[in-house]
């Protein structure tokens, strides 16, 4: 039977390095009252707190100087990302763009795109949408039915968009659609095109989620224009790129640490003399933590040796959103916020029932939790 193997990664030198300055850099602004930390793993957005990433090189690390990018390893920018999101920090705005889009145009972009859209996301001023997700098409991605049709120098497309994230402020949206065939043809014939949110024909409308923040959107397309050479992968290639795009999407640490921030201020509130109950749960949580954040970082290594470990990122996200969602139940049975009179604004109140109404989500965005099961499934060759 296939074995999943996870190889210990040892972080380079260079990565410790830049981990005391990522950490430096987000204290300093903590400090200064920039930010509050955040759980969710990304769902505060600040420009100008992007822009200061970018500053720094901290934006599109591994990409090559000619687009922008730092040329540094993966796993240095993994120690970026995980500082990033253990503080909670507002990283919401690059987050899409940085995380996959670029690195899907660096690979599978045309020259032009390369070179126009690339360096702006470096630097924390180009935003991205993923736009893959219908009315009726969300699992079933080979079913969409936005199509696109051959124009003069270029396609229209036309359809709609749903659960799009931070489509109403994002310059861009990568849209998966068909350009040929029907839907029942499946795999074949689609196309994912990069399209700029200022086109003429698209227009966006908020939908709220559970605590009324406005995160995503409907987005529909009607009669849009988009140039030929701003295909990703070209024609017909869309559910290859759509895959590869996936293990980007799933194996990050943002896939298990999105309670983290709420983990620490349960700490930090038990102080240094909690009860054996409260000890041995945040004992099997942080263990948990660990395990996760050394099969991730594995990935992480796996990545930077060019490989597309795809299988291995469903199960660390089926194995990090089960964490993530234990988290908010656990702490709030060691530690009710009313049972210790705690204050409803404390931070860790705050948090506390934020990610109480947040963490349903954890385990349906970027992919279910059956059908990382199937792919897990698959890839131990039991189906
Ligand atoms: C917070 C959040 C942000 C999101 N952001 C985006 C975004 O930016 N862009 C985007 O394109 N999409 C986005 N999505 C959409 C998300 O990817 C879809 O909701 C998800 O893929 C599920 O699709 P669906 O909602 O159509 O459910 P369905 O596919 O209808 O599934 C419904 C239920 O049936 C189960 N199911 C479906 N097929 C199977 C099967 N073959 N075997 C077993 N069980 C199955 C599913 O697991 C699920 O429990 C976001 C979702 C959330 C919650």
């Amino acid at each position: 039977m296939p074995q999943f193997v996870f190889e210990p990664v040892k972080l380079p030198p260079e990565a410790v390095k830049l981990r005391t300055e990522v950490r430096a850099f987000l204290g300093e602004e903590r400090a200064k009252g920039s930010f509050v930390p955040a759980v969710g793993s990304m769902v505060e957005a600040d420009e100008a707190f992007s822009q200061k990433l970018g500053a720094r090189g901290w934006l599109g690390m591994t990409w090559p100087k000619q687009y922008g990018g730092g040329e540094r390893s993966t796993l240095e920018r993994y120690v970026v990302v995980e500082e990033l999101l253990a503080a909670g920090a507002p990283a919401l705005c690059h987050w899409i763009a940085e995380r996959q889009s670029g690195p899907q145009i660096l690979r599978h972009g045309s020259e032009r795109a390369k070179a126009m859209i690339l360096p702006e996301i470096a630097a924390g001023r180009c935003y991205f949408a993923i736009g893959m997700s219908e009315p009726d098409t969300g699992s079933d991605l080979a079913s969409v039915k936005s199509r696109a049709v051959k124009a003069d120098g270029g396609w229209r497309i036309t359809g709609r968009k749903v659960w799009t994230s931070f489509a109403h402020r994002a310059h861009y949206i990568i849209a998966l659609v068909r350009t040929s065939g029907t839907p029942d043809q499946r795999h074949h014939g689609l196309t994912q095109f990069i399209v700029d949110m200022k086109s003429p024909g698209i227009s966006v409308r908020p939908i709220y989620n559970l605590y009324g923040g406005h995160d995503f959107n409907e987005v529909t397309f009607d009669d849009v224009f988009v140039p030929e050479d701003m295909t990703v992968g070209g024609e017909g290639r869309g559910w290859e790129m759509v895959v590869s795009e996936l293990a980007y999407e799933r194996s990050g640490p943002d896939r298990f640490m999105s309670s983290y921030p709420l983990l620490v201020e349960a700490i930090d509130e038990l102080g240094r003399d909690p009860q054996p109950m409260q000890a041995a749960e945040v004992g099997r949580l942080v263990a948990h933590l660990a395990t996760l954040r050394r099969m991730s970082t594995s990935i992480a290594g796996m990545l930077n040796d060019g490989k597309s470990p795809v299988t291995e990122a469903a199960l660390v996200k089926d194995l990090g959103t089960t964490l993530e969602q234990e988290i908010p139940e656990s702490v709030r049975k060691i530690l009710p916020i009313e049972a210790r009179g705690l204050p409803e604004n404390s931070a860790y109140s705050e948090l506390q029932q934020l990610s109480q109404m947040q963490c349903v989500s954890y385990s349906i965005r970027g992919g279910t939790r059956e059908i990382l099961r199937g792919m897990i499934a698959r890839g131990l060759g039991m189906r």
